[in-house]
Formats: structure tokens, C-alpha cells, sequence
């Protein structure tokens, strides 16, 4: 199913997994998958990495597996960085022949080794999709992407890139929900139309919780470092608080009219379970 159907037709909730690399197999990542849906999310989305770590061809296979074998829609992660038209076709052929008809259209992390080749933004990759039929998603940055030094400009990307024909938004992580509520009256005043799904990532440790946001520019409200200074060195307290920041976190965004929460699971089924029992507990979700 299109997202931008299921959008239209309700407040969304879903789950993104990461693809198998290192010890992990297909298998294993259509297990997650499996556990997941449990929870009946509307979507699954797969990433995807260029380059490196060499499992970006499975991310064709996971949304098969999704869509097919697991029973619910995926949404496959595509980056241009690096990738020449003729690249993007094949995987859009991969992603037809697999019955996947959603695509995040992103442009992917600067690298070495990683120029332009046709596609230089996001921008450029969303139209080309467009034509093969796909329902297209974007990413947005609720406190401005890391490499743009203001917000205001940012914005302007963002709208070009959502008027090259962005079906839907799905936004990086954030701790502070006020960042995303201003976010939304922004997109609002430049008339950036189309639904933005909030991506949540409950964190687990300290050092995850410092990787990430150092990887995306995200800031740690001092309420966080609260919570991690009284979990204290206990690696299960730390996860303990993760997990329950994020619960309050996706309620007040259930309360406060949202189009769509989505979690950015880690593989890790557990978290998904008790996201989607916050989300039963406060209505978004039906029991
Ligand atoms: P763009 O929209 O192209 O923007 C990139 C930067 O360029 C921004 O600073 C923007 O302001 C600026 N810009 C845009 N257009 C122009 C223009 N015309 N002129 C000048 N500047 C411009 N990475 C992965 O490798 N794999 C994944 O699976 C993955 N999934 C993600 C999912 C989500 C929901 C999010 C939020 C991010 C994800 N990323 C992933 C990370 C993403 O690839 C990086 O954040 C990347 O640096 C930017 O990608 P983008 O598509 O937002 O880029």
C-alpha cells in the first residue's frame, strides 16, 4: 500500500529496521521484522547504506520480505551520493520486482570517495522516482540539518525538495518536542503541505545517546542528562530511562495531533512493544 494513502486515511505508526551486515542474517532481519509487526504498525522501513558496510542490496530483499512474507507495507530507504541513474533504475526495478512501492528518497552523508554523480540533493532524486510510479518520502530536520548553518535555509531546501514532488516528511530524531512543534508552524507559514511523520529514537546508553546525536546534530535537552545522571553507570537503568523518555515523548506528540509517529526501533523488538504500549495506553493506538 502507498504511504501517502495510509496517511490520508489516518495518524500513522511505524518501525524502522536496519538491513543485516556483520554475523546477522536475512533471516534474522526478517525475524525482527516479524516481532515487530506484532504491534501492527502501518509501515517498516528498511535503511540503507551505500558503500562501507556493503549491505545496501539488501534492502531490496528485507522489503520483500516486508511486504510478502511478513504481511505489512515497507518503505525502502534509497541515497544518490555516489549513484548514477542507471544505479537508481536497477534498484528501482529491484524494489518493483519485490512489490515495494515506497521509496525515502535522501541523499546520504557526505564521504570520501562518495562525489556526485547525477544526483547532487535529495532534490534532484525525488522527481526521478516520481516517474517510476513510487510513492516518495524525504527527510526534514526539525532543528536544521547538520550541515546547514540556519534553519531558514534549510527550510528553503526543504520546500524545494517537497515541490519537486514529496509524498511525505519523516524527520530525524529529536529529544525536545517544542523543536518539532515549531518546526510544524514553520512548514506551515512556507506552505510545506504534505504530512510529517515525527522519528523517535528512544536511546539506550550514553554512548549511543552521544554517537547519534554527534552523528546528526541533534541536541540533548538538559532533562535527558537528568535522567542519565540518576540511571548512573547501570547499563539497564540507563536503557530503563531511554525507553521511558521516549514513551512520554511519543504521548505528548499522540496528544498534540501529530500525523505520524515513527521508531527508530534498532532492531530491538522489546522497544518497539513498549512504544506501541504507550501509544495503546494514551488512545493513539487501539487497545
Ligand atoms: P538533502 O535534502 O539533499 O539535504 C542535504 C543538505 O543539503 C541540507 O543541509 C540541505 O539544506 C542542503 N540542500 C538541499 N538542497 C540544496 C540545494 N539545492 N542547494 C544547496 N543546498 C541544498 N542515511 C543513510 O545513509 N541511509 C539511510 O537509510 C538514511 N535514512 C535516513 C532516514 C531519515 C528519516 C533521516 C532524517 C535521515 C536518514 N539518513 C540516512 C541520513 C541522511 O542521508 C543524511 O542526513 C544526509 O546528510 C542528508 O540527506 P537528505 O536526503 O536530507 O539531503
Amino acid at each position: 500500500m502507498k504511504i501517502s494513502d495510509i496517511l490520508a486515511q489516518r495518524q500513522s505508526f511505524s518501525f524502522e529496521i536496519f538491513p543485516p551486515k556483520g554475523d546477522m542474517s536475512v533471516e534474522q532481519a526478517e525475524a525482527v521484522a516479524t516481532e515487530l509487526c506484532k504491534n501492527n504498525p502501518d509501515w517498516i522501513s528498511v535503511t540503507f547504506s551505500a558503500g562501507g558496510s556493503g549491505n545496501s542490496e539488501r534492502t531490496a530483499d528485507i522489503g520483500r520480505r516486508i511486504e510478502r512474507g511478513v504481511g505489512t507495507t515497507a518503505l525502502a530507504h534509497l541515497t544518490c551520493l555516489g549513484s548514477s541513474r542507471a544505479d537508481v533504475d536497477a534498484y528501482v526495478r529491484r524494489l518493483q520486482s519485490a512489490g515495494v512501492e515506497n521509496v525515502l528518497a535522501l541523499r546520504g552523508d557526505r564521504a570520501p570517495g562518495r562525489d556526485v554523480v547525477d544526483f547532487a540533493y535529495a532534490s534532484d532524486l525525488v522527481p526521478y522516482l516520481k516517474e517510476s510510479g513510487l510513492c516518495v518520502g524525504g527527510a526534514c530536520y526539525p532543528e536544521g540539518h547538520v550541515e546547514c548553518d540556519d534553519l531558514a535555509t534549510d527550510l528553503d531546501n526543504l520546500k524545494r525538495k517537497v515541490d519537486a514532488g514529496v509524498d511525505f516528511l519523516v524527520t530525524q530524531l529529536f529529544f525536545d518536542n517544542d523543536d518539532f512543534y515549531k518546526f510544524r508552524e514553520l512548514c506551515d507559514r512556507k506552505r510545506i503541505k504534505v504530512p510529517i511523520v515525527c522519528g523517535i529514537m528512544p536511546f539506550t546508553s550514553v554512548k549511543q545517546l552521544q554517537r547519534m546525536t554527534f552523528n546528526c546534530g541533534a541536541s540533548i535537552p538538559a532533562r535527558v542528562v537528568k535522567r542519565l545522571v540518576a540511571a548512573g553507570d547501570d547499563p539497564i537503568e540507563q536503557t530503563k530511562a531511554g525507553i521511558i523518555y521516549a514513551q512520554e515523548q511519543i504521548v505528548d506528540l499522540a496528544n498534540n495531533g501529530v500525523d505520524g509517529i515513527h521508531i527508530y526501533s534498532m532492531n530491538k523488538p522489546a522497544i518497539g512493544r513498549a512504544m506501541h504500549d504507550a501509544l495503546v495506553g494514551c488512545g493513539y493506538l487501539p487497545a
